[in-house]
């Protein structure tokens, strides 16, 4: 409970962290206001904000795209001829006063709206969000998936909807890979190091008003952990990092590198989040009403938070303890397949929570049963899945389908079955401006605050053929700008000769049909299906009369040698005299990347191999643009898929073995780029116009705005997770 509060405001209004001052950036009067807007993410979904920074500083932010660094690195003389400019004052104290309207109106938000017609609804005490990594731009790379941007998406609607609400992470010096490939087809992959001062991050200020520390046990040690804050609109994510001066130098590295591969060190990382997460906020004063695990990496928060009850009543059996704290503590499940799940062996678990051990009196082999996954292997290790599954009060999985695949699995495990609270994206962040200007004006669809409901959405159908091509093609261009560029550095690094690097001007072609795919390279996801007949492919993508070409970008895991040599094979094809000019691949897939693609093709594959796609979100990204589907019915598809909004490869009967699998899928995705989908895209009207085809764009936007939405999605894990695990609770805190 927030105690200190005005009495006018709900018991949970969001959740505020006090912080350190930031950089002194030594802005102008009348300018100051930019540097707490550089401080909040919420730039970083404002379509304005990005361009009042260009025009700061246009190289810098190229560079950096990160308004830290540019205000930073801008000097008196510049800041003199800006302030004498009289449109960038106007459009900067614009862009200020709609930053103040989105985190003072609250009252607006669907939370508030939700609570004043209904009170049953209201949260007595914020929700505590954990996972492993969060995906909020491509200038903080703490992600290197879909779970991160899920994450990141979670946190910007949470913000929009004015949710009581606090995530818990941890801030990597070494996050997501760079990847360049080189001209054999190699991936080689590079760590930039994250800079805290030249990243929207605080410190948070502990009670005796200096940076905050929080203390982790370990054994013969204790470790400590900084605490960073990132404000995310309203919502504020909390960062630990133990790369401080008074840890010894073995301890320093723990939170170095996002999902470090040493068991070990991923399993003391996972301490500092579960353990050190919960003592953040503790230290902060927070005392959230429910804790989402999103993912199984924080399953220790449960552990610490049942050594409190311990603590206060030692006559508690820690069984008990750690009963209770399941009661308000919800679990989100990601992965269809047990091998994607985190496990660590006994003897790491016995030594490394040693500490935990002792101060609870738990019986060690007590607490491995409870981590027991589906085995009856008498030294299994410890299943942090499993273990979350059997302790939270519910849990979810990301998709219809994967619902029924994750209940099925885990069917011994969890007692109950697992329910389906479907992806989404959050729509300000992955929708194209021209797009998001015209649904402004034509169907009025604001995004200035929060996704209003299903109401305007259903009006995109009637967003005019002229409009919405129009905005579309503007959209492509912008994305064959980038790719080009991209290309051009590409083949300039492999030595290519001036002529070659001046026709890759021009090498993209704005008429032709436009696939995208852009994912990890993953073996399941297939990203080399497409190309498993290269003759037929070849002879679809060169006719002269209706020109094809795909558009590629993806990393595969450092490790993972097989989704490389998918990359290499790819990349070979690519400069073949078959498929050359036809076929490209961009380097150093992120959330910038996708942004771009998702929003610039003109239909967007999605090839896995079923049931192993948990959900996807790159195809939602996509509809929302007005960007087709040709997909397998798997994850979002199977039940995103309406007949109108695109194509469904196969059926839902599996066919035996991969190989014959892959076969069948090759040669339908086939079969529909030839007879329906390239057909559908060239067919034109009098007016020149594909009107068939802007059909389908319609009907996947109007399909996927509100559906696919995080402003949908975190509507449902309020009311149908959140609010009964807040009944559940009991004396929890
Ligand atoms: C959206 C996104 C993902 C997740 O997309 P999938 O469809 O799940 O593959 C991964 N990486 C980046 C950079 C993204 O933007």
């Amino acid at each position: 409970m927030i105690h200190s509060r005005e009495s006018c405001e709900p018991v949970s209004a969001p959740v505020e962290i006090p912080t350190l001052p930031g950089f002194d950036m030594n802005l102008p009067s009348g300018l100051e206001g930019l540097g707490e807007l550089a401080y909040n993410l919420w730039w970083s979904w404002s379509p304005r904000a990005g361009q009042l920074f260009g025009r700061i500083d246009s190289s810098a932010w190229a560079r950096y795209r990160n308004p830290i660094p540019v205000l930073r690195g801008t000097d008196a003389g510049r800041w003199a001829e800006l302030t004498a400019d009289e449109d960038f004052m106007v459009d900067a104290s614009r862009l200020l006063d709609e930053f103040h309207r989105y985190l003072d109106n609250g009252s607006d938000s669907w939370y508030r709206r939700a609570v004043s017609s209904d009170s049953e609804r209201e949260l007595p005490a914020p929700v505590a969000y954990f996972c492993a990594e969060f995906g909020l731009h491509e200038s903080m790379q703490i992600y290197s998936g879909g779970l991160g941007i899920l994450a990141g998406d979670h946190c910007k609607s949470a913000s929009d909807a004015a949710l009581p609400f606090v995530a818990v992470g941890l801030l990597y010096r070494h996050g997501y890979f760079r990847q360049q490939i080189d001209a054999d087809g190699h991936q080689e992959h590079n760590q930039p190091y994250l800079d805290p001062p030249n990243l929207p991050l605080r410190r948070a200020r502990g009670k005796d008003g200096s940076a905050l520390r929080v203390s982790v046990d370990f054994p013969g040690r204790t470790v400590r952990a900084a605490v960073w804050v990132a404000q995310v609109g309203r919502v504020p994510l909390l960062l630990l990092d133990t790369d401080i001066a008074t840890n010894d130098a073995a301890d320093r590295p723990i939170t170095e590198i996002l999902y470090v591969r040493g068991r070990e060190m991923r399993l003391c990382q996972e301490i500092i989040l579960g353990i050190g997460g919960v003592r953040a906020l503790r230290a902060l004063g927070i005392q959230p009403g429910v804790w989402h695990l999103n993912e199984g990496h924080s399953a220790f928060l449960l552990l610490e938070r049942a050594r409190e009850l311990v603590a206060r009543d030692p006559s508690r059996p820690i069984r008990d303890a750690l009963a209770e704290v399941g009661r308000n503590a919800v679990f989100t499940i990601h992965t269809p397949v047990p091998a994607g799940n985190e496990v660590f062996e006994r003897g790491l678990m016995l030594k490394n929570l040693a500490p935990w051990f002792s101060e609870t009196a738990c019986d060690p082999d007590e607490l491995l049963e409870l981590g027991r996954g589906n085995t009856d292997e008498p030294r299994a290790p410890f299943d942090m899945t499993a273990f979350v599954l059997r302790q939270a009060a519910d849990a979810n999985a990301v998709s219809q389908l994967h619902a029924l695949t994750a209940t099925e699995t885990w069917q011994g495990v969890a007692g109950h079955p697992i329910m389906a609270i479907t992806n989404g994206v959050h729509v300000a962040s992955w929708l194209g401006r021209p797009l998001r200007r015209l649904y402004e004006r034509a169907i009025g669809l604001s995004l200035a605050s929060d996704l209003p409901g299903p109401e305007p959405v259903s009006h995109v159908g009637k967003v005019g053929d002229a409009d919405l091509w129009g905005a579309h093609r503007q959209q492509k261009r912008e994305l064959i700008g980038f790719a080009e560029r991209r290309l051009a550095r590409q083949f300039a690094r492999h030595g290519e000769s001036p002529d070659v690097l001046r026709q890759v001007q021009g090498q993209l072609d704005l008429n032709a049909m436009t696939i995208g795919f852009a994912r990890r390279f993953a073996t399941y996801k297939r990203a080399d299906l497409i190309f498993h007949d290269e003759r037929r492919l070849a002879a679809l993508l060169s006719n002269p009369e209706r020109p094809v070409q795909v558009v590629l970008a993806g990393k595969a895991h450092p490790a993972d040698r097989p989704g490389q040599q998918v990359i290499q094979r790819i990349f070979t094809l690519s400069r073949s005299d078959l498929l050359r000019g036809r076929v490209f691949i961009l380097e150093d897939y992120d959330m910038r990347v996708a942004r771009f693609l998702v929003g610039g093709v003109d239909i967007w594959l999605n090839n896995p191999r079923r049931p192993l796609e948990a959900s996807g979100t790159s195809g939602i990204k996509a509809a929302i643009n007005g960007v087709p589907s040709v997909s397998i019915l798997d994850g979002w598809w199977d039940e995103g898929f309406n007949g109108r909004n695109g194509w469904a490869i196969g059926g839902r009967e599996p066919l035996g073995e991969d190989e014959a699998q892959d076969e069948a899928d090759a040669a339908e995705l086939y079969r529909l780029l030839e007879e329906e989908i390239i057909p559908r895209f060239f067919e034109r009207e009098a007016d020149g116009f594909p009107r068939a085809w802007l059909d389908t764009m319609r009907a996947a936007a109007e399909a996927s705005l509100w559906q696919f939405s995080t402003a949908r999605m975190l509507h449902e894990y309020v009311d149908r997770l959140y609010l009964p695990a807040v009944r559940e609770r009991v004396s929890v805190a």
